[in-house]
């Protein structure tokens, strides 16, 4: 393609020296991305992967597309059973998981760069593997579109033992049968773990239910998920594509608030709006999925205590309640309805009237005198 632009950096280094490796030096990274003529990119280029400093990063500098490649070159093959890992996103101090790769594999070859086998899939941002077989040639190859550009930080070949978990499960919906996988890097969070796995059993358990909730198709619903974990976030955790991003200290203090939030995001996660737009419905929806789960965790016992009437288009709680109250007058599946036609890219305004009879105007007007206030247990459909 003509857009495509090949920048190739030669050097060596002793960086990648380990005990069992002596010799073992990078000795070009080269990539097909291209980067846009941005200050912001300026002296972050390819050779940050390498300098020795995990926190400075090669900045794609545009969307990554899929197909793009990142391809590393080693002064030898990597032996098998080495642990090869790559650090992508912004990292700590520098906005964390923005701009990790999400959608892309970890490649390596047997013949010199003339064919390519996938050894590993990025996960929470990373890709690690025991090397499967000796190669001198590693790649990263993007597997989807993205609006975000991308950073590469690090990447070492050590000894150490993989640091990714994942687990499996199975659930039923609708008489069909499907496998559910979630993934968590504990590099240096290894103390969390146990917090995790309760959470990750809760996926299982919850997935089908938001699923019914939102009206999602449960065939193309996402149901493998990565959990990346940061420590420093203004927020506790947010979602994007199918990474969750779980703030440690949230984790670590608020135990027990966890699943609220993790039901949250997930339901964000299965949303996969196109847009952010209306915002209101985007968060309402998404709490009222954590209410209908949760109603009677000191969550929804807080946020009755703090419901605002006269703020239906709030965002989050306040419009999770509008959504419920909705459904409360009106007795139909008003959220599942909504978010399905969003999804399609279908939504209009004028939905609302077609489902109640009644202008979003008119329901707003309405709800602000009706001194709605949830049920402090689980509504049914
Ligand atoms: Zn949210």
């Amino acid at each position: 393609m003509l857009r495509t632009l090949f920048i190739s950096l030669i050097f060596i280094t002793g960086l990648l020296k380990t005990d069992a490796t002596p010799d073992l030096k990078l000795t070009k990274i080269t990539t097909s991305i291209e980067s846009v003529r941005d200050q912001r990119v300026k002296g972050r280029g390819l050779d940050k992967i390498v300098d020795g400093d995990s926190k400075s990063y090669y900045w794609t500098g545009g969307q990554m597309q899929v197909g793009q490649v990142v391809t590393f070159q080693f002064s030898q093959a990597i032996p098998i059973g080495k642990t090869v890992k790559i650090y992508t996103g912004l990292g700590i101090e520098n906005r964390e998981d923005d701009d990790s790769f999400r959608d892309a594999v970890l490649e390596s070859s047997k013949d010199d760069a003339k064919t390519w086998q996938q050894i590993a899939t990025f996960h929470c941002g990373n890709a690690e593997v025991k090397a499967p077989f000796a190669s001198s040639h590693y790649r990263i190859r993007v597997t989807k579109n993205s609006s975000y550009w991308g950073a590469i930080r690090h990447l070492t070949i050590s000894d150490n033992p993989l640091t990714q978990k994942t687990i499996t499960g199975a659930t039923i919906l609708n008489g069909k049968k499907y496998q559910l996988s979630a993934t968590v890097d504990l590099e240096g969070y290894a103390d969390l773990e146990k917090n995790l796995t309760k959470t990750t059993d809760l996926y299982v358990k919850v997935w089908p239910k938001i699923v019914q909730w939102l009206g999602a198709n449960p065939d193309t619903a996402v149901r493998n998920i990565d959990i990346s974990l940061v420590n420093t976030l203004k927020h506790p955790a947010h979602a994007s594509g199918h990474t969750m991003t779980l703030l440690t200290k949230h984790l670590r203090n608020h135990p027990t608030d966890l699943e609220g939030v993790f039901v949250h995001e997930l339901a964000h996660i299965i949303q996969a709006y196109p847009t952010y737009q209306p915002s209101w419905f985007v968060e309402g929806s998404a709490d009222y999925v954590r209410y209908r789960q949760f109603p009677d965790r000191p969550w929804a016992k807080s946020a009755r205590a703090r419901m605002n009437n006269s703020k239906p288009l709030g965002h989050y709680w306040n419009s999770a309640c509008f959504l419920l109250w909705m459904e409360d007058t009106y007795k139909k599946p008003i959220t599942a309805t909504v978010s399905v036609a969003l999804q399609q890219k279908k939504y209009k305004e004028t939905l609302f009237k077609e489902l109640t009879g009644k202008s979003l105007e008119q329901l707003i007007e309405l709800y602000k005198k009706s001194e709605y206030r949830p049920k402090l247990s689980s509504p049914e459909m």
